[in-house]
């Protein structure tokens, strides 16, 4: 039988609808600032969909453009003033950041209470320590994903291949957390026979960045197969997994585009939402 393809596209419109209603109780509203550097085609266009995003729930945005040659100490002034911004609840800073600019630092200069992409090494050590704060954006829409369609992950294998910081490490810390209780592999580039190891997986997540790693012959039969990859290519957006054979074998299946990236999105949201109301208490 053929996967369940599961929609991210509307589940991240519950999420989004869930974070509006909760702004309407409350009595100001949540600021985000977005800062994006360069002229990366790809970075522009994530940005303006975060901005729509915003807008739509009721999030005020403040957007702020920088040249590719912008210095690292200006550019990390620019977070300084956005820390001290009382309008502002939470900053992202799109990554990639052009070649030359210290990408760890500039995420270390926000303040880990406005880190709506839970990146800072503060709010990356309170996930290592099982203690609430921020969390990155893509493993929480994934875990999020992945409780909205009840899969069983107590006691399951989990297999995650890449291990980023943005996506893999995370999500393999989320996925094993006391209460969640994955037994989890994570692969990367020097695994030895990757098929084999991911062939276990009860619940396999492919966050490589290759098109089409991922074959049917990867995948146990009635798997559930995130697939988080993105490629560009002439002829459009490519996930890691070879869909339309993976869909014969796997259990579930999440497609691209239309699967994890709007999830991303609509963590942001409440990730603001959640860094707002904290800042406020
Ligand atoms: P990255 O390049 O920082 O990390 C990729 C990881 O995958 C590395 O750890 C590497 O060891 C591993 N890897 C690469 N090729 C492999 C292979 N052939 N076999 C085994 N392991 C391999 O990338 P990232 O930032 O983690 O992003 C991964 C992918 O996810 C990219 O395509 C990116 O565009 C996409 N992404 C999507 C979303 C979303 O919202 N859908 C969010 C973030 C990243």
């Amino acid at each position: 039988m053929a996967a369940e393809i599961l929609d991210g596209k509307i589940l991240a419109s519950r999420v989004k609808a869930e974070v509006a209603a909760a702004l309407s109780t409350l009595d100001f509203q949540p600021g985000l600032a977005t800062v994006l550097v360069g002229d990366d085609p790809a970075s522009h266009t994530y940005v303006k969909g975060k901005l729509r995003d915003a807008g739509e729930v009721g999030i005020r945005s403040f957007h702020h453009e920088l040249p590719p040659s912008v210095a690292q100490g200006d550019l990390e002034a620019l977070i300084t003033r956005l820390n001290q911004d009382d309008e502002v609840d939470g900053i992202l800073v799109q990554l990639p950041l052009p070649g030359g600019l210290d990408a760890q630092r500039v995420v270390t200069s926000i303040d880990p209470a406005k880190d709506v992409d839970g990146l800072h090494p503060h709010n990356l050590g309170l996930l290592l320590l099982d203690r609430p704060g921020l969390r990155p954006c893509t493993p929480s829409g994934i875990m999020r994903m992945l409780e909205e369609h009840d899969v069983p992950i107590g006691g399951r294998t989990a297999v995650v291949i890449g291990r980023s910081f943005l996506v893999g490490r995370p999500l393999a810390l989320m996925l094993a957390a006391k209460g969640i209780d994955a037994t989890v592999t994570m692969a990367h580039t020097r695994t030895a026979d990757l098929p084999e190891v991911a062939r276990r997986a009860d619940i396999l997540v492919a966050a490589a960045g290759s098109p089409g790693l991922i074959t049917a012959d990867y995948v146990k039969p009635g798997a559930v197969v995130i697939d988080v990859g993105i490629s560009r290519s002439p002829t459009g957006l490519a996930g890691d997994v070879a869909f339309e054979s993976v869909r014969e074998v796997a259990g579930m299946l999440t497609p691209v585009p239309g699967g994890v990236g709007p999830m991303t999105r609509a963590m942001l949201l409440a990730n603001t939402l959640s860094a707002a109301r904290a800042r406020r208490e």
